[in-house]
């Protein structure tokens, strides 16, 4: 199948390669020429513009950042003209990214207006997942649409969960996402607590883990330096999901609260700390450094 893929950073740029390895045509861009590069070097067609990505393919595939980057790309932005109407009639768009329901239900109207097919399909898994092929798929959309793109995902991912209508998917997103969050704070301030008192934080993390506080940070995303070798805490917390991504879904979270008049106390006070980590300068490292906030200095 002709696959356009946009967007190909920490987590697009796997998947797309995940896409060619199992030997699908993929025509990739990014706006940095050094991720088309690297998707290139595996087998991909690099595409010059986002227009000549779309051209013939029977898939679009976006991972973009936030809201304003799908609805841009797909609708237009600043008089430009938008992808829906260089993309053929009948393709199909997955979107990976975390955006707002709202946007993927503007987008989905729109494209189901020009004859297109769309499903929001946003990720759970981290980086690791991406490269393995082992995400969670959160879908929104029709089930046929869902079984027109299921062949692609089972390339990418482990786990495809149909959410509901479009924009479900973004739904069940931001609620994990608040908990991962909620999550990483929770475990940073537990080992930074030990750490203190002078235990091992990789003892102290192990007790945890296979105690009543296990949770997916003890399991594969250790906030501590040295913990986990693959996490993004052992490797100057870089690449992983950028603070500044994970302060937009709790974002995304407390509009959608505020909108149904739930009360998420904890996600409203994780947004908060990780707003201030960002202003503080951590924006683009990982979220796991957010441990950085709750240790001892010097
Ligand atoms: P990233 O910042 O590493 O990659 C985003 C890429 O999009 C960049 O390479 C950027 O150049 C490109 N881009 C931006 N605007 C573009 C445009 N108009 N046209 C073409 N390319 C454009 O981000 P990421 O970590 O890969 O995350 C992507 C999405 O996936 C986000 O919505 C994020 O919340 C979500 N997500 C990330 C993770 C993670 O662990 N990193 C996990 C699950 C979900």
């Amino acid at each position: 199948m002709q696959i356009a893929f946009i967007g190909l950073g920490n987590m697009g740029g796997p998947m797309a390669i995940n896409l060619i390895k199992a030997g699908h045509s993929v025509k990739a861009f990014d706006l940095s020429q050094e991720a088309v590069a690297k998707v290139a070097a595996e087998g991909g067609q690099a595409a010059a513009s986002a227009q000549d990505a779309v051209q013939g393919a029977e898939a679009i595939i976006t991972m973009l950042p936030a809201s304003q980057h799908v609805e841009g790309l797909f609708l237009g932005r600043d008089g430009q003209a938008g992808l829906l109407t260089s993309i053929a009639k009948g393709a199909l768009i997955i979107d990976s990214s975390t955006i707002a329901a709202a946007t993927s239900q503007k987008v989905a109207k729109a494209a189901e207006a020009a004859g297109i097919a769309f499903i929001d399909a946003p990720v759970s898994g981290g980086t690791g997942g991406a490269i393995a092929g082992t995400l969670t798929f959160m879908v929104g959309g029709s089930s046929a649409n869902l079984e027109r793109a299921r062949p692609l995902l089972e390339k990418m991912g482990a786990n495809i969960f149909h959410a509901g209508d479009v924009g479900a998917g973004q739904t069940a997103k931001i609620c994990n996402n608040m908990l991962l969050g909620i999550l990483m704070v929770g475990t940073s301030e537990a080992i930074a607590l030990g750490v203190a008192n002078g235990l091992d934080p990789k003892v102290l993390s192990e007790i945890m883990r296979r105690s009543s506080g296990g949770n997916w940070a003890l399991e594969k995303y250790n906030p501590y330096p040295g913990v986990h070798e693959n996490a993004p805490a052992s490797k100057g917390y870089a690449g992983g999901f950028g603070t500044d991504l994970m302060l937009k879904d709790l974002g995304l979270a407390q509009e959608n609260a505020t909108a149904v008049k739930a009360s998420t106390p904890l996600g409203g006070l994780a947004r908060s700390i990780y707003a201030a980590h960002s202003i503080a300068g951590h924006g683009g490292e990982d979220f796991s450094s957010i441990i950085k906030m709750l240790q001892k200095q010097g």
